[in-house]
């Protein structure tokens, strides 16, 4: 298969890794977006959320405060965000990952959620609700 992340994972193509289990890898991310970017993936190619059981998920989010926690203590970020991208145009590499990005002053731009607060009434949250746990597994 022709997956970059595949291939970083049989020895294909290299990469500076953290921590690796049975499970998942942990290593660098190529572009160092800031100092300790990593990514954390699953060892079975999973395509993104939509693709991910619960064990995959388990044992991934299972090795991200370890990883967190080291990345603050090496770097001293002032935060850290946690990303995962789906679907294109978001996401690039199609092997499930979350991005671990520790953040820092010089950053500049604080990745933060978009806020419209304010702007929506009780009959639209009431809306959403439905139209969410209605699609949920039960
Ligand atoms: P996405 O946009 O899919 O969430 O992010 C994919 C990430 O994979 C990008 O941040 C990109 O820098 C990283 N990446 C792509 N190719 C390689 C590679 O060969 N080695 C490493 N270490 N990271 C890669
Ligand atoms: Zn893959």
């Amino acid at each position: 298969m022709d997956c970059i992340f595949c291939k970083i994972l049989n020895g294909e193509i290299p990469s500076y890794k953290l921590y690796e289990d049975d499970n998942v890898l942990a290593f660098l991310d190529i572009t160092q977006g800031t100092k300790g970017h990593t990514l954390i993936i699953p060892k079975n190619h999973v395509k993104n959320v939509y693709e991910l059981d619960k064990k995959t998920a388990e044992d991934i989010f299972r090795v991200v405060p370890n990883i967190a926690n080291a990345l603050k203590k090496a770097f001293n970020p002032i935060g850290l965000n946690i990303v995962n991208n789906n679907d294109k145009p978001l996401q690039s590499v199609f092997h499930f990952h979350i991005h671990l990005i520790p953040r820092y002053e010089e950053d500049g731009a604080i990745i933060s959620t978009i806020n419209n607060y304010g702007k929506f009434d009780n009959e639209y949250f009431n809306e959403l609700t439905l139209k969410i746990k209605e699609n949920l597994n039960k």
